[in-house]
């Protein structure tokens, strides 16, 4: 905690300057990207909106056209019929009658005109006898006699009585033909029902007795068939009637026409609003789609020459038209067109990201309300790409912003290290400089003051003086020396000499600058020259630094070995140590300026930490290369390596 607080205690101000320069400005691209990306969506649900709208629009104007085409039809004066597509139909209500095209297109009709029936007069003995007096057997008799006459409503009137009389006897088999003969009359209708309906379902009746099954199927698919295709024009009662009748004969198999029901029901609307005591409040002309048992029925409306003339569309009609056509002109989006009736059609569940626009019928002035849908996916690409091209810019600038912190943090620290490394530097070459200075002093003042010394001492004195201040004078030379390297102004003087004889000169002053401190410097040379070009007093300034480093780190041990030997092409030059050695991990960094390991410091062992840096950059100078090879508590060697040159012939 409390080397958080120092850390950051010593940062403050950095911290200050990189919240001001980095995470300011960041922190501010991070929201204008946000605000753009919220604008961009709303700008993108703004585009949608208007191709919705767009789209619908179309839809509307596409049905308007053709619903205007189908009131065009309706308002011709030379109005007869027109054809009228599969599931539609025309009607005409005009003066208690109701006409369609084609026939066959309503299941059932709200009015329907009478056929001529036999008038009840001409059978009143007939039922007398049959009824009053249950004598049957005349009444047969009469029925066979009027069965004769010569207009068919008679004939048709009898033929059905005698049928009965012959059940009522107990001759059904003799029934059947005799209803067989009724059902060619095709334009009588006896009590409101067309006779050869009666016959036929009379027929069907008789043949449920068991073992006439597959002939009851025969008869009743064949009249369900004539049922199905318009032949009787009946009202809703009968046809319903008769139908729930053939569904019992023929189960499952039966399937009517629910577009033929739907028609009749339009038509049957279409006739209460007109009879209806809203009448008044009928317009003109008019369009409305009528949910019938989930189905939709369109009526286009309009009244004409004193008549009701209207176009009903089927569910058929609607899907494969009007659905068909708004789609198109809708596309991309899709549309569904409902009836205003239908209580279940008001809002489908719209999906995540759909857009859902609805126009009612009183506002298109079409039959239908209109629920134009338009899919998440449409129109998104564009948006989607810039949005993610955004997001991608904004990542990377970022990710600069980061990385660019990283790297002034870093440059910072190391800045940081190394002023504390120049710092530790003056502190020790301070130090480096007041021990020879404190000596001479020492020895100045014995000089000054005593004045009984014997000449041997004396002598002493002035020996030590000279050595501190040798000691002085290399220091000075080697800072100068360090300054104009590092300023690159050092200049170098190299000449052909003997490294052998060299490293011999160096070693033997520095035994003496040893001199009784315990250490033995052994020198082995290999026999014969060792040329290289050397500047002498650089490459002497270099083993002395190596051979002053292999002292001070020096432990109990204290045998220091110089070699000078010959490798193809190389003369090595080693001082070997048996002193601390320096972990594998820093070999490398002792040679940069400054540094000094914690084994130095800790120990309390004086230097400044350029003196490897300096050796590095002399041996550099010519054209070598300086290794290390140590273990740690064992010892180190360091090795110069020179090129060899040419023998000098002197
Ligand atoms: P210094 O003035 O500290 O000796 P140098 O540049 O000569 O500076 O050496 C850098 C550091 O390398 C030393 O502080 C010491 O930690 C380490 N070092 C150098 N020579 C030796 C050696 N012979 N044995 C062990 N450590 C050494």
């Amino acid at each position: 905690m409390n080397m958080v607080s120092r850390w950051l205690g010593a940062r403050r101000g950095l911290l200050i300057l990189f919240a001001t320069v980095v995470a300011v400005p960041a922190a501010t691209l991070v929201f204008l990207g946000v605000r753009l990306l919220q604008q961009d969506r709303e700008l993108a649900h703004q585009r949608r909106t208007e191709i919705l709208e767009q789209a619908s629009e179309r839809a509307v104007r596409a049905l308007d056209d053709d619903v205007a085409a189908i009131r065009r039809r309706l308002s011709d004066p030379s109005w007869h019929f027109p054809e009228a597509p599969p599931g539609s139909a025309y009607v005409e209500i005009a003066q208690n009658d109701v006409r369609a095209v084609p026939g066959s297109s309503l299941a059932y009709y709200p009015v329907v005109s009478g056929m001529p029936e036999p008038p009840a007069a001409v059978f009143r003995e007939l039922e007398a006898a049959e009824f009053k007096a249950q004598d049957l057997p005349k009444a047969l008799d009469l029925s066979r006699r009027l069965a004769r006459s010569t207009a068919p409503p008679v004939r048709a009137g009898a033929l059905l009585r005698e049928a009965r009389l012959l059940r009522k006897t107990g001759r059904a088999a003799d029934a059947l033909p005799v209803y067989g003969a009724l059902a060619r009359y095709t334009s009588v209708s006896i009590d409101g029902w067309p006779a050869d309906l009666v016959a036929r379902r009379a027929r069907c009746l008789l043949l449920k007795e068991p073992g006439q099954g597959a002939e009851l199927r025969q008869e009743a698919a064949a009249l369900d068939a004539d049922l199905e295709a318009g032949r009787w024009r009946l009202d809703q009662e009968s046809y319903r009637y008769v139908s729930s009748q053939l569904d019992e004969w023929l189960g499952a198999a039966r399937r009517p026409r629910a577009d033929r029901e739907d028609l009749a029901a339009a038509t049957d609307w279409l006739y209460r609003q007109l009879t209806g005591t809203s009448t008044a409040g009928m317009s003109s002309s008019g369009a409305r789609a009528l949910a019938i048992d989930g189905r939709t029925v369109t009526i286009v409306w309009g009244f004409e020459q004193g008549a009701l003339r209207a176009f009903l569309g089927g569910q058929e009609h609607l899907n494969g038209m009007w659905l068909a056509q708004a789609r198109s002109a809708a596309y991309p989006a899709t549309v569904a067109l409902l009836a205003a009736t239908d209580p279940g059609a008001p809002r489908s569940p719209v999906a995540a990201g759909q857009l859902t626009s609805r126009r009612s019928a009183a506002d298109s002035g079409l039959p239908w309300t209109l629920v134009v849908t338009l899919g998440r996916d449409v129109d998104a690409g564009r948006f989607e790409s810039r949005r993610r091209m955004l997001l991608a810019g904004l990542a990377a600038i970022l990710v600069l912003v980061a990385a660019g912190s990283f790297f002034v943090v870093r440059s910072r620290n190391r800045e940081i290290a190394l002023a504390t490394l120049q710092a530790d530097f003056i502190a020790a070459v301070s130090h480096e400089f007041r021990t020879p200075l404190t000596a001479l002093r020492q020895f100045n003042a014995l000089l000054d003051e005593a004045d009984d010394l014997t000449p041997e001492k004396r002598r002493l004195y002035y020996q030590a003086q000279a050595r501190a201040t040798e000691r002085l004078h290399r220091l000075v030379e080697s800072l100068l020396d360090f300054g104009r390297m590092e300023a690159g102004k050092r200049p170098y003087t190299l000449q052909r000499v003997d490294a052998g004889a060299l490293v011999r000169d160096v070693a033997q002053e520095f035994q003496r600058e040893i001199e009784g401190r315990g250490f033995e410097l052994r020198c082995s040379v290999e026999p014969g020259e060792h040329p290289v070009d050397a500047d002498t007093e650089a490459l002497a300034r270099a083993l002395w630094n190596l051979l002053d480093n292999a002292v001070k780190y020096s432990a109990d041990e204290r045998g220091i070995d110089v070699s000078v030997g010959r490798t193809p092409g190389e003369v090595s030059i080693s001082v070997r140590d048996h002193g601390i050695g320096i972990p594998a991990g820093d070999q490398q960094r002792i040679f940069e300026k400054f540094v000094r390991l914690d084994a130095a410091t800790s120990r309390s062992i004086k230097g400044s930490g350029i003196g490897l840096a300096m050796v590095q950059h002399i041996v550099a100078a010519h054209g070598g290369t300086l290794r290390v090879a140590s273990v740690e508590h064992e010892g180190s060697t360091f090795t110069i390596l020179l090129p060899l040159q040419e023998q000098t012939h002197s």
